[in-house]
């Protein structure tokens, strides 16, 4: 039912997103940023996570420049964040506004094109820890604030190489294969008690710097940018996707 058709003509009333609260992970460039202005320009208020602030402020000043409902932002850089960082996290969103509806796992680093064979540990360790452990961490503390939520919506992003391991893909294959699982696992585990709905995305080749750094030969004109893959992610933060769980979706279906 949810195939390229559908998508192709998907067109969400504009109040989409009204009165939901949705962190964006990554948001301040790419596929993260033009989610987040998207959420934004649906009704919702975005809680604009990143690791470089001006960028963040950036997304923060266009969504108001926009006359959307006010941002948020929270500084933060995955790669070495603990659960007490987590824990407050959740202590800040629980304060301000005592319920998650959304929560986009999009920042994800792409790490060195090698093979396994030389592959840095330093690089194999980073990875895990922003691509898969950040994901399931943050996930994990902010899973009684999205139960808050009548209709929340946990969306992980994935990628065609984590759904079939490719040679000189690395760590990032392997956390993207993790990441796609973790979305399996948790979807079943709370399909029964809770109203929380667990999908993932593959967004296929878009223009963004870090498609520009995976294929450098690349002419970026040739590639997607982000705003043509938007209906998928509005689709599964909106209510029109209740009851759609444990799910992975193609945003460019060959
Ligand atoms: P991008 O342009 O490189 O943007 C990634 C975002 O994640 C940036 O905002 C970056 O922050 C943030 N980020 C990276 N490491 C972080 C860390 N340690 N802590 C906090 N934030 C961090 O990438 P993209 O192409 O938009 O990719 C978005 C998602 O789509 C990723 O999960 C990627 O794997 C997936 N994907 C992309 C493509 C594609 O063709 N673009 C294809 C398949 C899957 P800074 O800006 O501050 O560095």
């Amino acid at each position: 039912m949810y195939d390229k058709d559908f998508f192709a003509r998907y067109r969400p009333p504009a109040s989409l997103l009204d009165d939901k609260v949705i962190l964006v992970t990554g948001a301040g460039d790419g596929i993260g940023k033009t989610t987040a202005l998207t959420f934004a320009n649906y009704g919702a208020t975005v809680i604009l996570l990143g690791r470089t602030l001006q960028k963040l402020e950036a997304v923060y000043d266009q969504i108001e420049r926009a006359g959307q409902p006010q941002p948020a932002i929270f500084p933060m850089n995955l790669e070495g964040a603990t659960e007490h960082d987590y824990q407050a996290m959740y202590n800040s969103i629980n304060e301000e506004f005592g319920r998650l509806d959304g929560l986009l796992h999009n920042a994800a680093e792409l790490g060195p094109r090698t093979p396994l064979a030389h592959y840095p540990l330093s690089d194999w360790e980073k990875l895990v820890r922003v691509n898969l452990t950040a994901p399931f961490l943050m996930t994990q503390a902010l899973l009684p604030l999205l139960n808050n939520a009548t209709d929340a919506s946990i969306v992980f992003t994935g990628s065609s190489v984590g759904l079939r391991g490719r040679a000189y893909w690395g760590a990032y294959a392997v956390t993207k294969a993790g990441a796609e699982n973790l979305m399996q696992t948790l979807a079943d585990e709370l399909a029964d008690t809770t109203h929380i709905r667990v999908n993932s995305i593959n967004p296929g080749g878009t223009r963004t710097r870090m498609r520009a750094s995976a294929y450098p030969a690349e002419d970026p004109e040739t590639v997607k940018p982000a705003e043509a893959i938007m209906a998928h992610y509005l689709f599964l933060m909106g209510g029109d996707s209740a009851g759609v769980s444990g799910k992975q979706f193609d945003a460019q279906p060959k």
